[in-house]
């Protein structure tokens, strides 16, 4: 009997898209639509506007490497990532709060607006700036995300290596980068300490001192 109503179930579901499953799966195409690109995958992290799919638990091979329960992360809100990011739900929450509260109004008045992000580095089980012995990197944690180029919605992209702080949309880039403060613990740029000319790179670790931005 349960068998059957539950099969019921799925067919009015399938038929009408009920309610329920139906709701996020009009949200997945429209996020869709709105990234102006194909973006494979659903909701993820319990938010309508972050996109891609569940991973989760990845095992590390270094001690202390490895994430719990990670999504990888394709668009969010509306902007895509070249390629998809394996990240924890906190990480991916933090570059949503980035992109709505600094790289879109950054962006508002260049090229019509942000469309994508250039992601360079995302989960990746190694020791920070690759140096043998040295702490294991937020990368590894799935904590960290590296931007290294920004495309606007006519099509061009800008890269933090030849653009930051150059023109409009250098200074677009820079703006953003100074709002990743704040939604992310640590951000590194170009200048701040000879491995991030080329990339931005944002984190979610938090320090007993507050946040670490240069
Ligand atoms: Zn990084």
């Amino acid at each position: 009997m349960i068998k059957k109503l539950a099969s019921v179930l799925f067919l009015i579901c399938f038929a009408s898209s009920c309610s329920l499953a139906g709701g996020s799966k009009s949200s997945k195409r429209a996020e869709s639509r709105a990234a102006g690109a194909a973006v494979t995958g659903g909701m993820i992290c319990g938010d309508p506007s972050i996109i891609g799919e569940v991973v989760g638990d990845v095992p590390g091979k270094l001690k202390g490497c490895g994430i719990n329960d990670a999504v990888k992360v394709r668009a969010v809100s509306g902007v895509v990532l070249s390629q998809g990011a394996v990240v924890e739900c906190e990480t991916a929450k933090a570059l949503k709060t980035w992109l709505d509260t600094g790289v879109k109004p950054a962006f508002s008045g260049v090229g019509g607006g942000i469309s994508k992000l250039r992601v360079a580095a995302h989960y990746s089980c190694r020791t920070r700036n690759h140096k043998k012995g040295a702490k294991i990197s937020e990368h590894g944690k799935g904590r960290a995300i590296d931007i290294s180029g920004f495309t606007t919605k006519d099509g061009n992209e800008y890269s933090v290596l030849s653009d930051y702080g150059k023109g409009k949309a250098g200074k677009a880039i820079r703006h953003s980068h100074k709002a990743a403060c704040g939604p992310f613990g640590t951000t590194l740029g170009p200048k701040s300490d000879g491995y991030h000319e080329d990339h931005l790179h944002m984190d979610t670790a938090r320090y007993r001192s507050g946040t670490y931005c240069r």
